[in-house]
């Protein structure tokens, strides 16, 4: 199965020869899980001289140096992915720099993520760029999933096909191949419009600052989270009403309940000078209420809900003075 004949490749090479110069080629390799790609990729180019880069193993690596064990947070799997995606890119790109073939074994299901490595290629170096399409049968399909022991149904054949967005040549490849259990066609369909070019280009910029916002966010949040351990803010006592601008250290010494070093900012706990009590606290009444210790605002009081709605803003509600915030009318 899926065997090329005798010198196949080397006569696709001289048919591509541009001018004297044999520029490099990169070969995709795309399709479903259970799809025969590594088996294609043995059988068809292990023997040649060229370069195979698999995405599975770029992925691996990227979950490996992400420090999770076990279940990963969908936010980390999507950086790792988009890890792993650059620095294949950056390997292909190199590897063709030095003149060198490249076959990548890659699942890429989506135009949108083909067309940026086409770009990011196109734009680095003067390279061939092919694909092939493994599209097997359902019944060849099934039993490769059945060698492997994966659990499918009789649908997900139909649904891993589905989720294959066949490549167009809009999309700037040089050559698109179809294999099926028939063997290897040329399929160049008919080429989109650019709109479906310049739609793809944008909906994955918008991807990557939308990520990288998130990223500079959550950086920002980290830092203003570990400057309050040493900065001085706002404490306010909600029992008895005392505020003091003063640091985590000096709280600590002067008997304040306040994170950091007590609770955690953003989430109900006490929040009192060394004259008060615990019992008088929000946090006492909704742990005692023998209802579930959750806050439900029409049930609070006016001062219950100011202090809840300070400690919800925190650490933000304790930079700058509460009675300044009213009358410039700044609100977190
Ligand atoms: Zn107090």
């Amino acid at each position: 199965m899926f065997l090329l004949p005798q010198g196949w490749y080397n006569d696709i090479r001289n048919a591509v020869r541009r001018g004297n110069q044999l520029m490099p080629r990169v070969t995709f390799v795309i399709g479903a899980t259970a799809s025969g790609k590594t088996y294609f990729i043995n059988q068809n180019f292990s023997n040649k001289d060229v370069e195979i880069l698999d995405a599975f193993d770029y992925q691996n690596r990227a979950y490996e140096e992400s420090g999770f064990k076990g279940r990963m947070p969908i936010k980390v799997q999507i950086r790792c992915l988009m890890k792993a995606n650059e620095n294949l890119l950056s390997d292909i790109i190199d590897k063709l720099k030095h003149g060198r073939d490249v076959v990548v074994e890659q699942t890429f299901y989506k135009a949108k993520r083909r067309i940026v490595y086409v770009d990011a290629i196109r734009e680095a170096v003067k390279a061939e760029i092919e694909i092939y399409v493994m599209c097997p049968g359902k019944e060849r399909w099934m039993e490769n999933t059945r060698l492997r022991k994966m659990v499918e149904d009789d649908e997900s054949y139909e649904r891993h096909v589905a989720e294959i967005e066949f490549p167009n040549p809009i999309e700037g490849f040089d050559s698109i191949f179809e294999v099926t259990d028939n063997g290897i066609k040329l399929r160049m369909d008919p080429p989109y419009d650019e709109q479906f070019l310049e739609d793809a280009r944008k909906e994955i910029l918008e991807e990557k600052e939308r990520v990288k916002k998130e990223d500079e966010e959550s950086r920002e949040r980290k830092e203003l989270l570990e400057s309050m351990k040493t900065r001085p803010f706002w404490h306010y006592c909600e029992v008895c009403g005392k505020k003091e601008f003063i640091t985590d250290e000096e709280a600590f010494v002067g008997g304040w309940d306040y994170p950091p070093r007590i609770g955690f900012f953003g989430m109900l706990g006490p929040r009192t000078c060394g004259s008060c009590q615990m019992k008088d606290t929000l946090y006492w009444k909704i742990q005692t209420s023998g209802k579930l210790p959750i806050v439900i605002e029409k049930y609070l009081n006016e001062k219950e809900l100011k202090t809840w709605r300070r400690i919800k803003g925190e650490p933000e509600s304790l930079l700058v003075d509460e009675n300044e915030q009213e009358s410039t009318g700044q609100k977190r």
